[in-house]
């Protein structure tokens, strides 16, 4: 038989911050999400409703589910945030897309731990790893297991370790003790409803994705609606700034491991910079990390917005030499597409003296 104790050291020698036991029954938390559905804010997300009920309780993805291992990885490294930096100018990549895909770093560690409770759970043991994808409602499980609260940025925080959390779990059969639920510390603070540049939290612990920048810059899959491309600023994939600006991240913790070192392209890179780089360069640094989620065409069409945000002339140039049948279009077959095109023709007007 395997402990709780024994699944939690486990778990941090194969690399895990954090590891602590949820239980399996109706918390008040899991509710929320047919809400806020209800409201509108998953926008685009359709596979959100699609699996509203399966997300209402992980007995709906393991029936005979008795605990949940929560596990945690922190990813945040040296490098300044966002909110330090030069805002027109500098490219801004969400921190967790900088390395490599956390799916795969993350889901073969979460993978390894189910797979060392499964040699020991016994002929009966049954147990399902997810990192993200799975239809589980991981903060309000994570929260259970004591591995932070969810601030009112709607992201689980650690007291000691911050907000730069990759979460996982394995939900399973085993009947395991679970730890003490963590308690909300945000107290009277509202620094990141603050801080949101396109009033995407407009209430606290409220995310309307459709006004996030995360899902504009990553999840939309047509064009940037005009009326919020302003607000897009110059991120280019992701949004960290109700992250950066939170108290419990001004001495978050670090991570020494390489995989979520930024890749030499998108460490604090200008707009300009990546604007002019070939597809297959783009593709290329992209490969094996989160960036693939929104592909080359899309991180164009975000580039094309974040340099007409710029109010740099360079980038003007740069833009009006982008034109079809151009050097650029050649090695940029992206430009060619109606919807990166369209953009390109906004960002150009934007910029016109
Ligand atoms: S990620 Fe950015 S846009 Fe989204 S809620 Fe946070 S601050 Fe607002
Ligand atoms: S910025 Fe303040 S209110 Fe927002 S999550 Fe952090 S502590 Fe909570």
């Amino acid at each position: 038989m395997v402990t709780a104790s024994q699944v939690k050291a486990r778990a941090s020698e194969l690399g895990f911050d954090l590891c602590g036991i949820a239980p399996v029954e109706s918390l008040p938390e899991l509710g929320f999400l047919q809400t806020w559905i209800d409201r509108g804010y998953a926008g685009e997300m359709a596979y959100m409703a699609r699996t509203a009920d399966r997300r209402a309780d992980v007995r709906a993805v393991l029936p005979g589910a008795r605990s949940v291992v929560m596990l945690a990885t922190v990813y945040n490294v040296d490098r300044p945030y966002s909110t330090e930096r030069k805002a027109s100018a500098e490219a801004r990549i969400a921190r967790y897309a900088w390395g490599d895909d956390y799916h795969d770093v993350v889901g073969a560690r979460t993978e390894a731990l189910r797979g060392w409770m499964a040699e020991r759970g016994g002929p009966t043991f049954e147990g399902r790893a997810y990192v993200d994808t799975g239809p589980v409602q991981e903060r309000v499980y994570a929260q259970h297991a004591g591995l932070g609260w969810i601030g009112k940025n709607t992201c689980l925080i650690n007291g000691e370790r911050g907000s730069w959390l990759f979460l996982s779990e394995i939900i399973c059969t085993l009947d395991l003790p679970p730890d003490d639920a963590s308690l909300d510390q945000c107290g009277s603070c509202t620094l990141c409803l603050e801080a949101c540049p396109t009033g995407a939290l407009p209430e606290p612990w409220v995310l309307d994705a459709t006004r996030c920048l995360s899902y504009l810059t990553i999840e939309l899959k047509g064009a940037v609606p005009e009326s919020q491309r302003e607000g897009v600023e110059s991120h280019v994939f992701g949004c960290d700034i109700c992250q950066d600006v939170c108290p419990w991240n001004d001495a978050a913790a670090q991570s020494a491991d390489r995989a979520w070192w930024p890749r030499a392209l998108f460490d604090q890179t200008s707009l300009l910079d990546l604007w002019q780089r070939p597809d297959a360069e783009l593709r290329s640094a992209m490969k094996e990390s989160a960036m693939t989620r929104a592909g080359v065409k899309r991180l164009r069409r975000n580039l094309a917005v974040a340099l007409g945000n710029s109010g740099d002339p360079a980038a003007r140039e740069a833009l009006e030499r982008a034109g079809p049948g151009s050097d650029p279009a050649e090695a940029a077959p992206s430009l060619d597409d109606p919807m990166v095109a369209e953009h390109v023709v906004w960002a150009r007007r934007k910029l016109a003296p």
